[in-house]
């Protein structure tokens, strides 16, 4: 590769970024990946600790997932998917249902975390104005939700750092305080509650029922709002209370899925179905845009009918259902099956807490370390007997990961929440790398 002038730069408005910051602090251009590090041009190599915002599984240039891609592209790339289908699709919507929860059986394809929650929002509406609940027009959420970044996604989520300037534009949603385990109003520990934190979202849903289509939730991690985690007794109580009131259970299982959290479906720790779930990120084990909107045959049905009932849900997207990226998502998925990869990620759950609990244990700055599966987060905070975190403007996190960076590892904290959620390929001496560079920067952050 040729060496690339700052001038060369100056043409990529970059996402999630004050481009102000890039001028002391260019893009690391990546050259090449393998398995869980990546590698820039001049041959430093990072581990990618945050699975490229949460999508990569089974490392980057996978084997696997090459051929898998290759052979695919030597078939058919794409083909318009309204009246035409395509085996990879097929085969995928086949084993999305098989391997869902129970309820589950119908498959529409989009092309991103976001479109798919602007699908299922639509869907959810859409199906109460045809089954004669016309006054259902809104949606319930909870505070810190984030559901992606178009305007309707951006409605239903909750954080401002990416809505507030936006909201004269967005539908109105109601807002329950959701949980926060770390800071219990209640005085309970997430382990042994009741979920005693649902009474918000209940006290809502029970009032406004007749103006409400569907419930949207992050099942049991929240991620983009520091990966807060609460417990599984909180998602029963959605079930219950969706179903009491005719309301559409919405799971957004966009950065939980795929195995993130020890299990395939964060929904199965709850052993509950909802009637809608969003997939997307590890779907592609982070190789393609595609996401998917499951639902239920009663959904499904209020939209069959006689063409001329314009009962139709006509939503669609270019690229949906692309070919490339569904025959990327089947080998995932006979990646999962063929090498028992919930099985492994177990030990290498284990050993990233472990490592953190041994080299954090006692920190003056760690408050909660929590983690879930293949989920591990370290919030740190100025005062641990108020867990007082640290003021946004300091951007505990943004120096921090920056430090990181010149130690090879890649860490992209949330405000004040360092977390580790590595591709499933880390092995042994990566995890205690990951953590090890972790404590460091911190170390080295707060001259300790
Ligand atoms: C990332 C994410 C989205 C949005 O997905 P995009 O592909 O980034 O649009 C929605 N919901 C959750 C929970 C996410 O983590």
């Amino acid at each position: 590769m040729n060496i690339l002038q700052q001038k060369d730069l100056n043409h990529i408005w970059h996402p999630c970024s004050q481009m102000k910051d890039y001028e002391d602090f260019p893009p690391i251009i990546i050259d090449r990946g393998k398995g869980a590090y990546l590698y820039d041009t001049e041959g430093k190599s990072y581990l990618d600790a945050v699975s490229s915002w949460w999508v990569n599984l089974f490392g980057h240039a996978n084997e696997r997932i090459n051929k898998a891609l290759c052979d695919q592209a030597q078939k058919l790339e794409h083909v318009i998917f309204a009246d035409f289908s395509h085996e990879p699709a097929i085969d995928l919507a086949r084993e999305i249902v098989r391997i869902t929860p129970a309820n589950l059986n119908k498959v529409f394809f989009a092309d991103n975390g976001s479109s798919a929650v602007e699908a299922a929002l639509k869907m959810s509406f859409h199906y109460h104005q045809q089954t004669g609940h016309t006054g259902k027009t809104r949606f319930a959420a909870v505070t810190d939700a984030y559901h992606g970044e178009t305007l309707g996604a951006l409605a239903v989520g909750d954080l401002d750092l990416y809505s507030q300037i936006y909201r004269p534009l967005l539908m109105n949603t109601f807002k329950a305080a959701g949980p926060d385990c770390y800071r219990c109003p209640y005085g309970k520990k997430r382990e042994t509650c009741d979920a005693e934190c649902f009474e918000p979202l209940e006290n809502i849903v029970a009032e406004h029922a007749d103006e409400i289509c569907g419930v949207i939730i992050e099942p049991l991690v929240q991620c983009a709002a520091g990966m807060k985690i609460y417990p599984p007794a909180y998602l029963k109580k959605v079930r219950q209370l969706c179903t009491e009131h005719n309301i559409h259970f919405i799971a957004d299982e966009i950065a939980v899925g795929f195995g993130r959290t020890g299990k395939m479906f964060a929904c199965e720790h709850a052993a509950v179905s909802p009637d809608i779930m969003c997939l997307s990120k590890g779907i592609t084990a982070g190789y393609l845009p595609l996401s998917l909107v499951v639902t239920t045959d009663e959904i499904y049905s209020a939209f069959y009918a006689d063409y001329r009932e314009l009962k139709a849900f006509l939503h669609s997207h270019s690229y949906t259902g692309n070919a490339l990226a569904c025959a990327v998502a089947r080998e995932s998925l006979r990646i999962f099956r063929e090498e028992n990869v919930l099985a492994g990620n177990e030990q290498k759950s284990r050993m990233i807490s472990e490592k953190v609990q041994e080299l954090f244990e006692g920190h003056p700055v760690a408050g909660e370390y929590r983690q879930l599966g293949m989920i591990g987060a370290l919030e740190l905070v100025a005062d641990r007997k108020t867990k007082e975190g640290f003021d946004w403007q300091r951007r505990v996190g943004y120096n921090i990961y920056r430090i990181a960076l010149t130690k090879g590892v890649l860490l992209r904290p949330l405000g004040n929440v360092i977390y580790f959620m590595p591709p499933y390929v880390v092995q042994k001496e990566d995890i205690e790398k990951m953590v090890i560079v972790a404590l460091e920067s911190v170390n080295q952050y707060f001259n300790l």
